[in-house]
């Protein structure tokens, strides 16, 4: 695989600091049932990196000591850690909200058939890829199979309350470009992923969230390898817009790797730029410092976050609160 970390780290993004922290973002290791081309982890079912029991018992006393108020769970797949129930059940008794990053195909596989009720029962926010509501395309960036799977999963959900109309049990899904260009408008597409998964199938959903494609990782690579790398990086840099940094996850979010290491977002954690402050690098050390002010380490493919209407964890940008954005000199 082709790396592109030499490519961004020469940068003129703009410096930003922390605001109060709300979330931590732990991705629990790289296994995963799926093996997609546009992974940022490079996740596969061949993955053995899974975080500790030792680090997960540690997660609770994070939350509480820092008063964090969502825990967002990633991976690969992170229903496949074996300590992922206990982890979400933890976090629910200390009143967290937690979000599951569910791949939905993980639903129907073997030794699964009771997550959906069990992510249910606990109240977990799920946000769930689908790139897109055609069975070709689905297919084509995340594996043959997988569109059906997925439509699967989502009327599992549906039939638990899920994006239900006056459930309290959210599901938000995830839209990502299939190459190198920028996601459509959110609000746009979001209708055209109601209609088309209600008429064809019966599903809803509360949310679309719209994600650029980050310049790393497994799509960084074959953007180099397709010669498209810099023609991408220029498209992200001529679309930004400064509204987006008050929008950015880094802000208020912290990531977590599966060995505790903390980044200023999951981007980062991928590409291995660790924090720049020197007494706050593990998660242990949030049990006893906060990270409020402090600079966030920018490069290049910071520019996939702010480009068009933006993009985050959450999707666009755009409507995006300017709360907690500070921009040194
Ligand atoms: S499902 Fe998600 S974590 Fe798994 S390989 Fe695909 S993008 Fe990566
Ligand atoms: S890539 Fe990470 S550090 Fe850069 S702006 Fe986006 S969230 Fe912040």
């Amino acid at each position: 695989m082709l790396d592109t970390i030499q490519l961004l780290e020469q940068t003129n993004f703009p410096s930003i600091r922390r605001g109060l922290l709300n979330t931590l973002q732990v991705n629990l290791g790289y296994l995963c049932n799926q093996s997609c081309v546009h992974c940022h982890v490079s996740a596969s079912p061949y993955r053995t990196e899974m975080m500790s029991r030792e680090l997960i018992d540690l997660i609770p006393k994070v939350l509480s000591a820092q008063e964090i108020k969502i825990l967002d769970l990633t991976g690969g797949a992170p229903e496949m850690h074996q300590d992922f129930r206990y982890l979400v059940q933890m976090a629910r008794q200390e009143g967290v909200k937690v979000i599951d990053r569910c791949n939905l195909t993980i639903l129907s596989e073997p030794g699964y058939e009771s997550l959906a009720e069990f992510l249910a029962i606990h109240e977990v926010e799920i946000v769930a890829s689908l790139p897109c509501y055609s069975l070709e395309n689905v297919d084509k960036q995340r594996g043959k199979g997988t569109f059906d799977k997925s439509i699967s999963g989502l009327k599992t959900l549906n039939a638990l309350g899920y994006g239900v109309a006056g459930s309290n049990l959210t599901l938000n899904l995830v839209y990502n470009p299939q190459g190198a260009s920028l996601p459509p408008n959110q609000v746009t597409l979001e209708q055209d992923y109601k209609r088309e998964l209600f008429e064809n199938f019966g599903i809803e959903f509360n949310q679309l969230f719209t994600l650029a494609n980050m310049p790393i990782q497994r799509f960084g690579s074959v953007l180099l390898s397709k010669g498209q790398f810099h023609p991408y990086m220029q498209l992200l840099k001529d679309s930004f817009s400064s509204d987006n940094l008050a929008g950015v996850m880094c802000l208020n979010t912290v990531s977590v790797d599966w060995l505790g290491n903390l980044y200023d977002c999951d981007f980062n954690q991928q590409l291995s730029m660790a924090i720049s402050d020197p007494h706050i690098k593990h998660l242990r050390d949030l049990l006893t410092r906060n990270m409020d002010g402090a600079a966030i380490r920018v490069a290049d493919h910071c520019y996939g976050c702010t480009a068009g209407q933006g993009s985050s964890c959450g999707g666009a940008l755009t409507e995006a609160s300017k709360s907690g954005l500070k921009l040194t000199s």
